[in-house]
């Protein structure tokens, strides 16, 4: 983008709430992927005559999310009517927070950038169902409404305009899933839905602090999606206000395939949907000893388990980064490094990050699936920190231990993988070596440093990968010392 402008940015976040069913009804959440219309009844479908009954679950999980957001709770919220006409939305209206949401000012650490975005608001609202488009279908042609997903619990976070490029629009969303999925109030699968963004983006003159007109980008269904749409975005309304022109204040489209984004419709106006307080729903008040226990219930979270793994293991930051990116994963790890040195557990980091990722990838499993139990891990890493194993030794060892289980010690001692580090055992090797290896002994001797690597290949090949590298060349060393 073009220097003389600097990117603005706020985004609007719906996350779905992990309950087992919906917000206002007894229907379950599960309807993803289920046939159409079988998890519905006449108050998620809008039936007259039926009333909405708050589901606790929800409230529960939306007050640990906005704790865990750093965000203020409100001491009473208020359901509001948001007035709109939809197929997907039988009522006519949804039923959300509007002058007074669930909790506002919060904040998200921006990991790596020493800043964080603020957190405006967070209300609670019901899912609308969804249109299916057929066509080509003799039968099906024409448009559908599934209604499984109506009324399934969201928040809508709303942060700031505190964003300024594309990068940290991607890191404020990968930071925010992260505290809500370590808080248990969502899955946030982007793929079924459960975290959907829309990106608000405008430009200004660099080095003014007004705000410029902005567009609303719609429709963006990965990380992915949010960053590129952003850039392209950001491109457009840079190339109109160079020109001369004037930004449109619209709500866009972001194209994936073509890698565009287009006009939708101009944007509403907060007066469009004739917000009034829901006569159905008493207040949702935030009881004080009720937030107490939520708060108690909250888990370590990832910004403070990163410091945690920096100062109790010392990893750095990108091990850290990695690690805590995943709630379980972070969970194995610290079981696996608990009692470790930082040496060792810089070792079971590194077995974490290679081995067993790529086994989980494979096999498709979560890290509390591990087949290798963390402390075997743990037990690993400090054998290979001890010298009893060389690098390549851990990874047979722990091929066989994710294969069979059993000890680290076991399989080492079993399988024969213990590096040999008696000195007389690799001062016979060294000598056989030497003595098959005159040249390259003599140039070593004549100061040729070089030749120490195909001394220590022969000793390697002698104790068939066994010997200790560290005594064997300290011995080769020796040996040919005058
Ligand atoms: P609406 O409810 O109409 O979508 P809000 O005023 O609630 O609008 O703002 C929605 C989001 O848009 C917020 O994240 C806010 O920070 C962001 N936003 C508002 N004005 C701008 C702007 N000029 N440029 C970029 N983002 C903006
Ligand atoms: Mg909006
Ligand atoms: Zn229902």
């Amino acid at each position: 983008m073009s220097a003389a402008f600097e990117t603005v940015v706020g985004l609007e976040v719906h996350v779905q709430l992990a309950t087992r069913s919906k917000l206002f009804c007894p229907c379950p959440t599960d309807g993803f992927g289920a046939p159409p219309n079988t998890r519905v009844c006449p108050v998620c479908t809008g039936q007259p005559g039926v009333l909405p009954v708050l589901n606790r679950a929800a409230a529960e999980l939306a007050f640990e999310a906005a704790l865990a957001l750093n965000c203020r709770l409100a001491p009473a919220s208020v359901f509001a009517r948001k007035n709109y006409f939809y197929p997907d939305l039988p009522k006519a209206y949804q039923i959300s927070q509007y002058e007074k949401p669930l909790a506002r000012d919060g904040w998200i650490d921006l990991p790596g950038a020493g800043r964080h975005v603020r957190i405006q608001r967070i209300h609670l609202e019901e899912d609308a169902g969804k249109l299916l488009h057929a066509v080509g279908s003799r039968e099906l042609e024409g448009s559908w409404v599934d209604f499984n997903r109506g009324g399934v619990p969201l928040i809508e976070i709303v942060s700031e305009a505190d964003i300024r490029s594309p990068e940290e629009a991607y890191a404020y969303l990968k930071g925010l899933r992260e505290v809500v999925q370590y808080a248990g109030a969502s899955r946030c699968d982007m793929e079924k839905g459960e975290l959907r963004c829309d990106a608000n983006v405008s430009l200004r003159p660099a080095g003014t602090s007004g705000f410029g007109i902005r567009a609303e980008i719609k429709n963006l269904n990965s990380l992915r999606a949010v960053k590129d749409a952003l850039e392209y975005e950001c491109r457009r309304q840079a190339e109109v206000l160079a020109s001369g022109g004037r930004v449109a204040q619209e709500t866009r489209l972001w194209d994936a395939q073509r890698g565009v984004t287009e006009p939708m419709r101009s944007k509403e106006g907060a007066e469009d949907y004739r917000y009034f307080p829901d006569p159905d729903l008493p207040p949702l008040v935030a009881d004080a000893k009720w937030v107490a226990e939520l708060k108690a219930r909250l888990p370590e979270l990832p910004a403070a388990k990163r410091e945690r793994f920096a100062s109790q293991y010392g990893l750095g930051a990108g091990d850290s980064e990695l690690l805590t990116s995943d709630r379980s994963l972070a969970e194995y790890f610290d079981a696996a490094a608990r009692g470790l040195g930082p040496a060792a557990a810089k070792l079971a980091a590194n077995l974490i990050a290679t081995e067993v990722l790529a086994r989980l990838k494979a096999e498709g499993l979560a890290p509390e699936a591990a087949r290798l139990p963390a402390a075997e891990l743990g037990a690993l890493a400090a054998l290979v920190e001890g010298g009893t194993l060389s690098s390549k030794g851990a990874k047979a060892a722990f091929a066989a231990l994710w294969e069979k289980g059993g000890s680290a010690a076991e399989t080492v001692a079993r399988l024969g993988l213990a590096q040999v580090s008696d000195e007389a055992q690799v001062a016979a090797w060294v000598a056989a070596a030497l003595a098959a290896n005159a040249k390259a002994a003599a140039d070593l001797k004549a100061g040729n440093d070089r030749a120490i690597g195909s001394l220590v290949g022969a000793v390697m090949k002698l104790s068939r990968g066994k010997a200790d590298p560290v005594v064997v060349n300290r011995l080769i060393k020796e040996s040919i010392k005058p």
